[in-house]
This record gives C-alpha cells, sequence and structure tokens, in this order.
C-alpha cells in the first residue's frame, strides 16, 4: 500500500466552497507523481460509486460479489471496487 498522502484532510463540504477551493490549491502545491499515477489508476479507471452499497451492487449483478470488494477511495471520495486479496 502507498503510504498515505501527507495532506491536510478535505474540508468537510459544509464549509463551503471557498474552503475546499483553498484545500485543492494546497494540494497541486507539491504535486507528487506517485499519487497522480494512483489517482490515474483508480479513479480515472475505475467505476465511481456513490456508496459501498452501491458498489457492491454492481459487483453483485456482474456475478463478481464474491470476487470484488468495495473500498472508499481517499482521492475522490467515491467508492470503488477491487478484486478481494487472496
Ligand atoms: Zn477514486
Amino acid at each position: 500500500m502507498p503510504r498515505r498522502p501527507r495532506s491536510t484532510p478535505k474540508p468537510d463540504p459544509k464549509a463551503g466552497p471557498d474552503a475546499l477551493m483553498a484545500w485543492y490549491v494546497e494540494q497541486r502545491r507539491e504535486p507528487d507523481p506517485r499519487i497522480d499515477a494512483d489517482v490515474s489508476r483508480s479513479c480515472t479507471r475505475k467505476q465511481q460509486y456513490a456508496s459501498a452499497d452501491d458498489a457492491h451492487a454492481h459487483a453483485l449483478m456482474n456475478g463478481m460479489g464474491d470476487v470484488l470488494y468495495e473500498y472508499e477511495c481517499r482521492y475522490c471520495g467515491f467508492w470503488h471496487l477491487t478484486k478481494r486479496p487472496t
């Protein structure tokens, strides 16, 4: 597992768009190619789901309920499916 990004936690949505924008600017100040690669691998290529139930339902529909498990993405905040570790 890659280490967690050394960044401040994303502000609560209730904090408003200004706080969110400030957070994004803060994130961009220290570009980390490994995080970019991670994001493109997980967020760009994988389906994004709004919740764990949503992700799990899609796995079940595809007959992959035993193979895939859902996890909350620390980059985009959505849920993705990944293969269950053996
Ligand atoms: Zn993601």
